[in-house]
């Protein structure tokens, strides 16, 4: 399918349709900065299983078969890179929140609507509304 013809207004970047209250502003920072405590609760609680199963690992492993070696590597694995994408979804909301603060977070990037505040909230790293994330997924 064709990219529909780029809509020239002398130079300028498409500006967005609509605008943002202050208030749904502030909702969605609001729901993003609970999303990052919520986020690095779940990493502090994933990197105290981690240290928990480390000690698992040198207190009790006298008995262990080479099974057992390798299941409890494999679970420390298995945290170790769930801990990794918390923390890069935490970094993520972070950058959000920054560029939310700059005005350049929550709009669409293929059409330039905002993005409904509950969209932000479920996903902070929504780059495009439902439709057109429909329209790229239907490709
Ligand atoms: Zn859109």
């Amino acid at each position: 399918m064709a990219k529909p013809a780029e809509t020239r207004t002398a130079g300028r970047k498409p500006v967005a349709k609509a605008t943002r209250s202050a208030a749904e502003t502030e909702k969605i920072r609001g729901a993003l900065a609970a999303r990052r405590d919520e986020l690095n609760a779940e990493y502090d609680q994933t990197l105290s299983e981690i240290t928990e199963l480390q000690r698992d690992r040198l207190t009790d492993s006298a008995g262990d078969d080479q099974a057992d070696t390798g299941t409890k590597t494999f679970e420390r694995e298995q945290e170790i890179s769930l801990a990794n994408s918390i923390k890069e979804r935490i970094t993520q909301v972070e950058r959000a929140l920054e560029r939310l603060d700059e005005g350049g977070y929550g709009w669409c990037e293929r059409c330039g609507n905002p993005i409904p505040v509950e969209r932000l909230a479920a996903f902070p790293s929504a780059t495009l509304c439902v439709s057109c994330k429909q329209l790229a997924e239907r490709r």
